[in-house]
């Protein structure tokens, strides 16, 4: 059984709906002053667009679009009109602002529901959602979807790791939302209190926001006693909702009834084939307030081709690889920080938590990670330590060909944040 109809269209019929509302949006998006005058320089009108393919003659929209328009440029009506506002969390430098209608809160709300239910959330589930309120919309955002679908919805907001416990237990919580890297550090909290994850009557997690490994889901999931859904979204195109894992846990559908999906090359702006890595770009097609059109995310990750055993026709994105500016380059040797972690968390001596470094040496640049490990290993002589340094050194050599410094820290020592992880320290002093 589907939360919404919109989950069980053919492909012919998401064909029709997208283009239909592709359409609309150019009709909307020409009354806001931006798209107004870059869609009469380029002689774009609504009857630009006969089939969804014809969004590849639409330009392409940059977060340095929304910055240079900010903060009323993009509005597709009144500021009167619009209800609520919500900022991206300022990752990659200046934030942007997204306005909504009541209209867009709601069809937005129940996105978020449609995603909680595809993984058997229900009404009777007591729901907790231990990310950030505020401006960042992995708060209000779920929060409403989950009320929307009936939940028992308690604010807790992040970090308080205390009082976090307390309401897990006192009100039996079924659900949460959590930041994987937060969910890694709450569990070793509950270690030092004494308290077997298992023990908790949870028994699902939306767990995103943050770009985050397999191994990461699956400590996650074997921790807790869980299962974990990879959840994706980005203020621009209203925050999470956008793409959900389905109980298959192979990629995450991307509701193609509210978003047109593109995947690009970075570089040439063409499309990539489906499986093959590149920029993923997104339009909103069901928000009036603020329509965004061609979107480039600057998150990297692929269309995963095939169905889906869950009988969705919604395509699937592959999980977040990283951010087109995640990438490091050392040594001529690109890197993304998820390769790094991938080696790490799949190393059962390895603990929760890690930083990569990045060093001048002279001339050089020098790569340093240093590692949590659980406190059985630290107890452990030089020679066990050292034998531990020189296998995580050669298994990154392997994976991300250059070899890296390695340093063992105690449990709990790294520096960990209640929102999105900072897992790259730049200190070099020439950055190439
Ligand atoms: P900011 O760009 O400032 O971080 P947002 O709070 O809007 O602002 O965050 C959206 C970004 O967070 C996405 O573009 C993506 O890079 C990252 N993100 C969100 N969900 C996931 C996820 N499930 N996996 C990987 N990265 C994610
Ligand atoms: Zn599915």
């Amino acid at each position: 059984m589907h939360f919404d109809p919109a989950e069980a269209l053919s492909r012919d019929q998401l064909n029709a709906l997208q283009a239909e509302r592709l359409r609309a949006t150019v009709e909307r998006a020409m009354k806001s002053p931006f798209y107004g005058k870059l869609y009469r320089e380029h002689g774009i009108t609504p009857d630009t667009i006969k089939t969804v393919d014809d969004v590849r003659k639409l330009p392409l929209t940059t977060k340095q679009d929304l910055r240079d328009n900010y903060p009323y440029g993009l509005l597709a009506a009144g500021q009167d009109a619009m209800v609520r506002m919500h900022a991206s969390s300022g990752t990659t430098g200046t934030p942007t602002a997204i306005f909504y209608t009541d209209e867009d809160l709601h069809t937005w709300a129940s996105l978020m529901a449609r995603c909680m239910h595809m993984i058997g959330i229900r009404r009777s589930d007591v729901f907790q959602n231990m990310s950030g309120y505020g401006l960042f919309t992995g708060g209000l955002g779920i929060h409403y979807g989950a009320e929307h679908l009936g939940c028992l919805t308690i604010p807790a907001g992040a970090g308080n790791s205390k009082r976090q416990l307390k309401l897990l237990k006192d009100f039996n919580v079924t659900a949460v939302h959590i930041i994987p890297s937060y969910a890694l550090y709450f569990a070793s909290f509950l270690e030092k209190e004494g308290i077997d994850p298992k023990s908790l009557p949870l028994r699902r997690a939306l767990i995103g926001a943050e770009p985050h490994t397999e191994e990461v889901r699956k400590r996650i999931e074997e921790i807790f006693d869980i299962k974990a859904y990879n959840s994706y979204g980005l203020s621009e195109m209203n925050g999470p909702g956008v793409a959900f894992e389905c109980p298959e846990q192979n990629g995450m559908h991307l509701w193609e009834d509210s978003y047109i999906l593109e995947v690009i090359d970075p570089a040439s702006l063409e499309p990539v084939e489906d499986g093959q890595v590149g920029e993923l770009v997104l339009t909103t097609i069901r928000r009036d307030g603020m329509p965004i059109v061609r979107y480039r995310t600057r998150d990297l990750t692929r269309i995963l081709p095939g169905e889906c055993p869950c009988g969705r026709v919604h395509r699937r994105i592959d999980r977040i690889q990283g951010r087109t500016d995640d990438m490091l380059i050392l040594k001529g040797v690109n890197i993304y920080p998820m390769q790094v972690e991938q080696v790490l968390m799949s190393m059962p001596e390895v603990g929760s938590n890690y930083l990569i470094v990045l060093e001048s040496d002279g001339d050089m640049d020098q790569m340093c990670i240093r590692v949590e490990i659980n406190d059985d290993i630290f107890v452990e002589d030089m020679r066990v330590l050292g034998a531990l340094q020189t296998r995580i050194a050669k298994r990154m050599k392997n994976e991300i060909l250059i070899t890296p410094r390695v340093e063992l820290v105690q449990h709990g020592s790294l520096p960990h944040s209640e929102g999105k992880a900072e897992r790259v320290q730049d200190m070099r002093t020439r950055k190439s």
